[in-house]
């Protein structure tokens, strides 16, 4: 499932070749895309239009157009965002659900009819598209979905630690929820869990000040490093220009289960946290404590540290 990194890799290829061109049409060829609205409803707002902005906002994908028109999608599980030239538009192509024509040459320079497609792509149909109207629009649709925005310069260890404070929630799902943390899904959860050797287990609220750094830098590092390999290719996810991304190469623990963690070289294990597989060593990542009972707990406060 594409996460931060892999729509901000399509984002930096579409950019380029999008700004500055006419969306001619908006041809939504499957109609739940973008229910309950009708596919014609969408063609009237955007068509006529010059492409002004391609922007990013969790793991949304935003095309920015002329009056504050904006088509935001989100690829979900398996949506893929092709760019393609009209010759290469053909009936065979499989899974496309919404086809835009543009106008115009593709990049400064660029040969014109080069990327005259847009193509949404989506075996497994989940992927959405939705037109919103006016700038404030936009902004109240994010702020009702998403929380804090990781590359961003709001994404500090103190913003961290007040999202943190007083939850029971295990840390990986903590994560995982995109109305605190905008773009973090399963593999950058667990790598990033691992570089601050925090178990996935533990209660988000439970983590020390120095932690919550360690967790807020390594959520940014993990996030980087995968835009930096151009995200990861594990099924269906590719680039606008067909390519695959080489994160899955790089992971340090995710679906590694059995081979040796990169720091201590203890077997990773896979567990289940947030309903999810995830990896972990558990030498680097020590499990959280079961809570004892209330005279138990008593019992071991009087207990004298052990020397170290
Ligand atoms: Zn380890």
């Amino acid at each position: 499932m594409p996460e931060l990194p892999e729509v901000e890799t399509i984002r930096r290829q579409l950019a380029p070749h999008l700004h500055g061109r006419l969306l001619r049409a908006l041809s939504v060829l499957d109609p739940r895309w973008c229910s309950p609205a009708p596919p014609a409803a969408l063609a009237d707002a955007v068509e006529g239009r010059e492409v002004v902005g391609v922007h990013r906002r969790g793991k949304y994908l935003v095309l920015a157009l002329e009056e504050e028109v904006a088509l935001v999608m989100h690829l979900r599980m398996t949506g893929t965002l092709l760019l393609v030239a009209a010759a290469q538009d053909t009936s065979e192509r499989p899974h496309v659900r919404v086809r835009m024509c543009l106008d115009g040459a593709t990049s400064p320079g660029g040969k014109a009819g080069a990327g005259d497609r847009l193509l949404f792509c989506d075996p497994r149909r989940f992927g959405t598209g939705v037109v919103l109207l006016g700038d404030e629009t936009l902004e109240d649709y994010f702020a009702a979905r998403l929380g804090v925005e990781p590359l961003g310069p709001d994404f500090t260890a103190d913003a961290l630690r007040a999202l943190a404070r007083g939850r029971r929630a295990p840390v990986k799902a903590f994560l995982l929820s995109q109305e605190r943390i905008a773009g973090v899904g399963n593999i950058y959860a667990d790598e990033a869990l691992w570089r601050a050797r925090i178990h996935p287990l533990r209660a988000v609220g439970t983590l020390r000040p120095s932690q919550i750094a360690e967790l807020r830098d390594a959520v940014v590092a993990t996030l980087e490093a995968g835009i930096d390999a151009r995200g990861a290719t594990i099924d269906d996810f590719r680039h606008p220009d067909g390519a695959r991304g080489s994160f899955q190469d790089r992971f340090l623990v995710h679906r590694r289960e059995g081979e040796p963690c990169p720091r201590c070289a203890t077997p990773i294990r896979k567990l289940r946290a947030a309903g999810r597989g995830t990896y972990v060593c558990e030498r680097c990542q020590s499990r959280p404590r079961r809570r004892r009972a209330a005279t138990g707990g008593a019992a071991r406060a009087i207990k004298p540290p052990a020397a170290r």
